[in-house]
């Protein structure tokens, strides 16, 4: 009998994967989960430090979840969300007006981050040409930038790994020098400094600013360029220049919503609402595919008028609203209602970043530890006085990986950026277990 990987080789083609890895690595065939816990088909147990990819919230097959899903599955699993709709979806929007940033609501339906991307990026292109300012078209973004991966997303993304083949195929957008305060142009330090690199934003508004229709921005942390955090002023400006400008400043919250950076939402901690908010990965808990584009009155009081004047935003996804995800939603709104489990993971934040200080801040190549949320990403590089990364051909990331995993934990790398982001109930004895394993495989290779 062939084995679940060998089964699984001969059909399955990966996403974000060199097929050919997996001749020395087959996939992980994972049976079932529990908590932050993941267990193969041979029962070996994983620790799930990286959310699933950063979806799963509050563990997996969380009770409540669970629960909630097979009502709803008796119930009604599905229906079209155009003319129609479902208890579930109306339910979840009620309770989401109570946390998403002042001034946001009204929700639009998606079935993953990208394609609420897409749609935030297609509003504020329509906002412009039906209220009088039709010269709007650009967008404007940070460099590094991740945003998905359809085509639009993937426009406004900067990540070269993913885009740099397909730029024939991609709209024309203009991009802002990003913060970037490990390797900080002007010698600062992140959350001591004044922003001063946001005279790269003020520059490019100056030229580009009265033709732009939108900027999008992961706020506070660009995840897939290397968990690169900036400080919370940055989009407190940013605000303000987007106003300046009349721009539609759009937040993509996918992976930094739900709590994971220490608040409900990254944009919480700057005390400043965006214009359009992107909704997905914890929004389920990590359970079914579903996003939200939340936007404001203004926004779509523009596209509200009689039929024939052709406002109305055409825009769909056959599984908008699906009420088996909405029922998922609802349960993780519940579950983090009274606030206890951020609050505790905002303590275990503080334990686990003192840890990882106190376990790697003698690694010699360890150029960077940085943190926001649970959070927490350890940058290697070859030098850690010049900065100097190592050469990518040596994929010290991918071997770290490989070691985890024989290990019991799945860590995976940026490139060489180590990062943990884990479900939010992760108790502290898991933290020492992942933090000394990590330790050991990062020596382990860095030795080798
Ligand atoms: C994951 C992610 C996306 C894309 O979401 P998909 O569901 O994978 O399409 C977009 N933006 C950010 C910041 C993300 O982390």
């Amino acid at each position: 009998m062939e084995s679940w990987s060998q089964r699984d080789l001969k059909y399955i083609w990966h996403p974000c994967s060199q097929m050919k890895d997996y001749e020395t690595l087959p996939p992980m065939v994972i049976d079932h989960g529990k908590g932050v816990y993941l267990y193969d088909t041979e029962g070996k147990r994983y620790v799930d430090v990286i959310s699933s990819w950063w979806c799963n919230l509050l563990g997996h097959c969380n009770p409540v979840i669970n629960a909630a899903i097979k009502k709803q599955v008796d119930e009604l699993e599905h229906v079209i969300f155009a003319n129609f709709s479902n208890k579930r979806a109306i339910e979840l929007c009620e309770k989401l007006i109570n946390v998403v940033p002042k001034g946001l609501c009204k929700f639009n339906f998606s079935d993953n981050g990208s394609a609420a991307v897409e749609c935030a990026l297609k509003m504020s292109f329509q906002y412009y040409y039906q209220t009088g300012k039709p010269n709007k078209k650009r967008f404007i973004t940070l460099t590094d930038a991740y945003h998905g991966e359809t085509v639009g997303a993937l426009s406004v993304g900067g990540v070269d790994l993913y885009s740099e083949i397909y730029r024939p195929m991609l709209m024309d957008v203009v991009r802002v020098q990003a913060p970037d305060c490990y390797r900080c142009p002007y010698g600062k330090t992140r959350g001591n400094c004044c922003c001063e690199c946001f005279a790269e934003a003020e520059k490019t508004f100056e030229q580009y600013g009265h033709d732009a229709c939108a900027m999008i921005v992961e706020p506070l942390l660009q995840g897939s360029a290397g968990m690169k955090i900036y400080p919370p002023l940055y989009l407190k400006k940013l605000r303000k220049l987007c106003d300046e400008y009349d721009v539609i400043l759009i937040a993509d919250e996918i992976a930094t919503g739900y709590g994971r950076t220490g608040k409900m939402f990254a944009f919480d901690h700057a005390g400043v609402a965006p214009d359009i908010m992107c909704l997905s990965k914890g929004l389920t808990g990590g359970y079914m595919p579903m996003s939200i584009t939340v936007t404001t009155q203004k926004i779509y009081d523009a596209f509200y008028d009689d039929y024939n004047t052709g406002k109305a935003f055409m825009h769909s996804h056959t599984y908008s609203g699906n009420p088996l995800a909405c029922s998922a939603a609802n349960a993780v709104l519940d579950i983090l209602s009274d606030g206890k489990v951020l609050e505790n993971a905002n303590k275990n934040a503080v334990y686990f970043n003192a840890l990882l200080n106190e376990k790697f801040s003698s690694v010699k190549n360890v150029g960077e530890i940085r943190s926001i949320g649970l959070i927490n990403a350890i940058e290697l590089v070859k030098d850690p006085i010049s900065k100097t990364p190592f050469d990518p051909k040596l994929r010290i990331g991918y071997q770290i990986y490989k070691k985890a995993l024989q290990k019991g934990v799945i860590l995976r790398p940026l490139g060489d950026v180590i990062y943990f982001n884990p479900p939010l109930i992760i108790e502290r004895d898991t933290l020492d277990f992942v933090t000394d394993i990590a330790k050991e495989c990062v020596t382990e290779v860095l030795n080798s």
